[in-house]
């Protein structure tokens, strides 16, 4: 796998990470589909302590599920949606995988919150599924 690199649409904010995943993921959470103006997001989850990240970024916290918060983090410059981390989820940053330098190694293994995915939304592949949060 190559490293970990990427960063914003206007490459105020750029990021590496020196460890392989932990999870990579798809999510239809609603939430999720506004943090990426898209129909769902796709994350890398990475060890907190391996992720390295330069510029500034701006950050929104909500409630999850779990009534825990999440945060989200974007460059507050061009908008472009970084990370995530939710105190529901210790020690792990979610990237998300859009921003990556060079997606091609990508393979989601599991969505979650398939009960709000767009009705359109019909994905190849042998991921997990589940309604709501992974268990
Ligand atoms: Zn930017």
């Amino acid at each position: 796998m190559p490293s970990i690199n990427g960063g914003c649409l206007c490459g105020k904010i750029r990021y590496s990470a020196e460890a392989g995943p932990a999870f990579v993921g798809l999510c239809h959470r609603h939430d999720c589909q506004k943090f990426t103006g898209s129909a769902f997001s796709t994350v890398i989850g990475l060890p907190k302590a391996s992720v390295t990240v330069t510029g500034t970024l701006k950050g929104f916290t909500k409630l999850g599920d779990s009534g825990k918060p999440i945060e989200r983090r974007f460059c507050p410059d061009c908008g472009a949606a970084i990370l995530d981390e939710c105190e529901a989820m210790p020690g792990i940053v979610m990237i998300a995988a859009g921003t990556l330098d060079d997606p091609s190694w990508l393979k989601p293994a599991a969505q979650s919150y398939c009960a709000s995915a767009q009705p359109w939304v019909e994905l190849g592949g042998q991921m997990k599924r589940f309604e709501h949060a992974p268990e």
